[in-house]
């Protein structure tokens, strides 16, 4: 087969750099409510010779020869022809997700409001129902399309050269089987913890213990408010600028990080990035309202921000855009989590009984760990070489043995993360965990108020995601990235 040539991939690498930032700028104006149409479709016509079925043969041809980088462009290649193959579909899904609506005791509401208010639903009868509804239209109206989705993905899978989309993933250079094994372990290793810890937790916030809980107490269960009060929205933008500057960064002279806080009608109210130009151009875009969610979302947003604005201009698109999602998922955690720690709530909050507020939010943390753990290890046998029918009631297993909570077999599609997403995040959680025991230790429990410690973030930042999570974490502590490490830290916290 041939080869594409160097010039070539110089041209198809300034091409992808395009195509990404115009993605990022519309989805910026879109979101923070300066544009009220979301036009990707010109976009990606405009750039649609980069994820041809050719392109992609050519891309494949030069991984083989030139290695890591290429195999990320690779990877930009047929995710994007496999996205024009169910675009149509997802586009379909997103419309009849904002039309569609149920009525419910006489009330009629949306489909996507029917997730809010089941947390908001103090009635766990009313709950029940509105679980009911949301269950019924998903069944009738989504999930054909969800299905037309999957069974699209797997035939463009097949064109793409490869036997399964799991196959195609350890290809690009997934550990996916190593995250496989670890997951079941950390199953195996955290159930007795996670049993005790949110049994405690059920009965304190919703009055049930574990083994009386559906799934429509779930939402309920998170939405708890009693910590509201110490995270007020009008402390969030001070709190991530005292944070930011104890680590020797001042957020507002950063050129190439742009705060957008004004208020619009239609604008988001849950922060995100957008990683316009990388390093050049990031947004940080938020509302506050406040809650400890809210601030989660911030300081979650600005660790992406900040890796991405430290990246270093010099790198090539795949190492700046592209590369190991688990190193910016990383980042983010690593901020987002400081938001539990009884060491950062003393000095950046007036905050009563942080242990406490810590020690909940560690048993929130294994319950997300554990589902995604087990949704992981379903999505690897989804995307093996199985048969679509079996899988509704192997993920109502799998995800019934993490939780000890049914889950509906109507999402066994609509769960699924898109390009094993679900694995970086998991990654992510492992680079955290030993990431801030490695800081913790040398730079004190205290380690967000040090310049140092600042000075090697930085320093880290700047490769953007050239290495891989497990490259950076063994470059700066010698340790392997280990999914069991999320339970050490979890254990720690819960028993203190
Ligand atoms: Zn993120």
């Amino acid at each position: 087969m041939a080869t594409a040539p160097v010039a070539e991939l110089e041209a198809y690498r300034d091409e992808a750099d395009r195509f990404i930032a115009a993605l990022d700028e519309e989805y910026y104006l879109h979101f923070a409510g300066l544009k009220e149409d979301f036009e990707l479709s010109p976009i990606y016509e405009r750039f649609s010779d980069l994820t041809t079925l050719d392109a992609c043969r050519r891309l494949a041809a030069s991984a083989e020869i030139e290695g890591r980088g290429a195999r990320e462009l690779w990877r930009f290649g047929c995710e994007g022809y496999v996205g024009d193959l169910t675009r149509a579909e997802a586009e379909e899904i997103a419309g009849l997700e904002a039309s569609l609506t149920a009525t419910v005791d006489g009330e009629e509401i949306g489909y996507r409001l029917i997730r809010p208010s089941i947390a908001n639903e103090p009635d766990r009868g009313r709950r029940e129902e509105l679980d009911r509804a949301r269950v019924s239209l998903t069944e009738e109206h989504l999930n054909e399309r969800y299905v037309r989705i999957a069974q699209a993905r797997k035939s463009a899978t097949k064109e793409l050269g490869a036997p399964s989309y799991r196959d195609l993933y350890m290809r690009f250079g997934f550990p996916l089987e190593e995250l496989g094994r670890q997951c079941e372990r950390f199953l195996a290793d955290t159930e007795d913890m996670y049993v005790r810890a949110m049994d405690a937790l059920f009965r304190r916030r919703v009055g049930i213990p574990l083994e009386q809980a559906k799934r429509w107490d779930i939402p309920r269960l998170f939405r708890a408010n009693e910590w509201d009060t110490g995270f007020p929205g009008e402390k969030m933008l001070p709190a991530l600028e005292s944070t930011l500057a104890g680590l020797g960064i001042e957020l507002g002279g950063q050129e190439n990080v742009h705060l957008d806080i004004e208020s619009r009608p239609t604008k988001s109210p849950r922060a995100f990035c957008a990683p316009i130009e990388v390093p050049g151009r990031v947004m940080l875009v938020i509302q506050p309202i406040g809650g400890p969610d809210d601030w989660h979302a911030l300081f979650h947003e600005a660790g992406h921000t900040e890796h991405y604005a430290h990246t270093s201009a010099d790198l090539p698109v795949e190492s700046r855009r592209l590369g190991d999602n688990a190193v910016t998922e990383g980042w983010a955690m690593l901020l987002e989590l400081l938001v539990n720690e009884p060491a950062w709530l003393e000095r950046r909050l007036d905050f009563a009984r942080p242990e406490d507020f810590a020690a909940e939010a560690s048993a929130g943390q294994l319950y997300f760990v554990r589902r995604y753990a087990a949704k992981f290890l379903y999505e690897l046998e989804l995307h093996g070489e199985t048969e679509l029918e079996s899988m509704r009631a192997r993920y109502v297993e799998r995800m019934q043995d993490a939780l000890k909570i049914e889950v509906s077999g109507v999402d066994f599609l609509a769960d699924v993360d898109a390009g094993f997403y679900s694995s970086s995040y998991l990654r992510a959680w492992a680079f955290e965990s030993l990431l801030r025991s490695f800081l913790r230790e040398e730079f004190g429990s205290a380690w967000f108020t040090r310049r140092e410690a600042g000075s090697l973030l930085r320093e880290l930042w700047a490769e953007g995601q050239r290495p891989t999570a497990d490259e950076l974490l063994a470059e700066v502590t010698g340790a392997e990235l280990e999914l069991g490490a999320v339970a050490d830290r979890i254990g720690e916290t819960i028993r203190a």
